[in-house]
């Protein structure tokens, strides 16, 4: 991405005035190009779609009764991002996509930044995949009986990077009551494959706190970074 186009989606998530050095080399560009040209493993595909199918017919926990539909996921599940949020809400649930509200507009251009796209080279899921009344935050009970699912999507796309946003998903993905101040800024591991993660804060926070936002940019680099490492072997 050039550097205008960066400034361009800094701007929309409102920081206007930090600009990186150098645009990315190589990763997310990278990227792209493989998402276009790897399709899934029959194995894996069938797996996908049956774990799809499980979800969205789901009774596991009382949330089913109220929802419009369940909501598995968004993007390319070949990607080497994956991004966790907390659960869909009440323009999810009527369209069953995660994030699609203005905190999810908000999370397209905070992931344009660093040259993610749902369209082409990230997975966006939900820690939840049914919405929870008022918004109010998960039960223990409801993350019990949903967390297995979005486990078993990482396991499938096996992403190099999660990126939990809020600290909902994060003490949940990380087993942990630690405040969110103290989880970012560091690389997490999760789940039997040991993925790395990584933690900031939720767009639908950081549109109530604007002055966060730069704290955010601060971690989606630091988020890019460890990728940079993980793909040279670094880390
Ligand atoms: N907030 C989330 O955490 N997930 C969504 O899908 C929407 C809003």
């Amino acid at each position: 991405m050039d550097c205008a186009r960066r400034a361009e989606y800094l701007r929309a998530i409102g920081i206007d005035l930090w600009v990186p050095k150098a645009p990315p080399t190589g990763t997310a560009g990278n990227l792209t190009a493989a998402a276009a040209v790897s399709a899934p493993p029959a194995d894996a595909a069938g797996a996908w779609e049956a774990l799809r199918a499980e979800v969205l017919q789901c009774t596991r926990c009382a949330l089913h009764a109220g929802r419009t539909q369940g909501v598995f996921g968004v993007g390319n599940p070949r990607s080497e991002w994956m991004v966790i949020g907390e659960a869909p809400g009440a323009e999810e649930d009527r369209r069953g996509e995660p994030f699609v509200g203005r905190a999810g507009q908000l999370l397209d251009a905070m992931l344009r930044a660093i040259g993610l796209s749902r369209a082409e080279n990230v997975y966006i899921a939900n820690i939840l995949k049914s919405r929870p009344p008022n918004n109010r935050d998960p039960r223990p009970e409801e993350v019990a009986a949903c967390l297995p699912y979005l486990r078993r999507q990482i396991e499938i796309v096996r992403p190099r990077l999660l990126l939990a946003v809020g600290r909902i998903a994060a003490q949940n993905l990380l087993g942990t009551e630690e405040s969110l101040s103290r989880l970012r800024g560091r690389v997490h591991r999760f789940g039997e494959l040991n993925t790395p993660l990584v933690v900031t804060y939720h767009p639908a926070y950081l549109l109530r706190s604007p002055a966060d936002k730069r704290k955010a940019w601060e971690d989606l680099k630091f988020a890019r970074n460890v990728f940079r490492q993980l793909t040279t072997g670094v880390l």
